[in-house]
């Protein structure tokens, strides 16, 4: 038994994840997961909240739930880009729909998408499976045309052909009793209240050119908070693992004192004890503006993400890649190269992510 924990904060519209065009109607919820085993549910309101939408990627979903709660991050009146990647439109004729503000026949124009996180180990916890049952028996009342549950619940995976949600293709029994317990009488929890978090302050982003440098992160969980300020809310707790491998250094965006801003909050870094701070020097940053890493969709942040590691370049949308210069060479994981803005187009896209990701591989080795 668990309190559905449902609660309202959506992002700020911006054309990344939530572009504020109207769904046509209900027809569908689409079940995700995250596959990210380090966010809850505010963690992912957060990420798509601001300018950039989180990191310039056209993504999203509606509701994010949790072992704790539910969050609700953009309307459940408009379309969310969550399961339209496959170019020649949905495998579910019944959810094939266009119009002009979005043309091309996809799933996201008649959908609801649901993203259920994960734990560490990969798992959906049971109180993330039974809460987003109580969110599928509240969006049943909502839009009737839910109700029939077998039909109008499906995985992101019966759209597509992608492995979305992992837990529920792999095993399609875990999917029906997951089906099931929609269906299945409910005794609801009595409300818990979460005490809101912190906010991110939402004058700092978090793009590649601010960065100043890099920094290796001592080990210890530390306090990530809103402003430089020993007083200010703290917005999270980094975990030990997070930069503290100095393969993996986190960005440095910005320094006032003891403090340093990794993102969009800040660590206390008093008397140097938590954190190894490198700043790059006027060549490297010539060199970071040389390449420029180009990705088209999710799928490819794995490979892309090993070579931005590698080479130090950031990341740039396929989309914004095709309308403006960002570095004399851009490096393509995934998707047409074709009128990519550059000096020089290095192209390692692959018909498949699995292709493009050897191509990433075999690229990196020759470095
Ligand atoms: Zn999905």
């Amino acid at each position: 038994m668990v309190a559905i924990n449902y609660r309202v904060d959506h992002v700020k519209k911006n054309k990344y994840s939530r572009p504020g065009d109207k769904l046509l109607k209900v027809q569908a919820g689409v079940i995700h997961y995250t596959a990210n085993k380090y966010a809850n549910a505010e963690d992912h309101q957060v990420y798509f909240d601001g300018d950039d939408g989180g990191a310039y990627r056209y993504a999203g979903a509606h509701i994010f739930i949790d072992k704790h709660e539910a969050v609700e991050i953009i309307p459940l009146d408009e379309v969310a880009y969550h399961a339209n990647e496959r170019k020649a439109g949905p495998l579910l004729p019944s959810l094939k729909a266009s119009t002009s503000f979005y043309p091309g026949g996809n799933a996201n124009l008649l959908t609801i998408g649901l993203e259920m996180c994960i734990e560490e180990d990969g798992t959906f916890h049971p109180d993330t499976i039974a809460r987003t049952q109580l969110v599928c028996k509240r969006l049943q009342k909502q839009f009737p045309a839910l109700r029939d549950t077998k039909n109008r619940f499906v995985r992101h995976y019966d759209i597509t052909g992608k492995n979305c949600p992992a837990p529920y293709v792999a095993s399609p029994s875990a999917w029906n009793a997951f089906l099931a317990g929609i269906d299945a009488p409910v005794i609801e929890a009595p409300k818990v209240v979460v005490p809101p978090k912190p906010k991110y302050n939402s004058k700092y982003t978090s793009k590649p050119e601010e960065r100043l440098g890099t920094v290796v992160l001592k080990g210890t969980t530390m306090n990530y908070r809103t402003e430089p300020d020993i007083n200010a809310p703290i917005v999270k707790q980094l975990p030990a693992y997070h930069g503290a491998d100095p393969e993996r250094p986190v960005h440095l965006y910005e320094v006032k004192g003891e403090w340093l801003r990794l993102g969009r909050g800040w660590i206390s870094n008093a008397k140097g004890a938590y954190a190894v701070v490198k700043l790059y020097d006027k060549k490297e940053e010539e060199e970071m503006k040389k390449q420029v890493i180009v990705v088209n969709a999710t799928d490819d942040f794995p490979a892309a993400l090993r070579l931005s590691n590698r080479i130090g370049a950031g990341l740039v949308s396929l989309f914004n890649a095709k309308k403006e210069q960002y570095a004399k060479e851009a490096i393509v994981v995934g998707g047409s190269a074709t009128g990519i803005k550059a000096d020089k187009v290095t192209n390692l896209s692959g018909d498949s992510y699995f292709t493009t990701a050897a191509k990433v591989d075999e690229y990196i080795s020759k470095l």
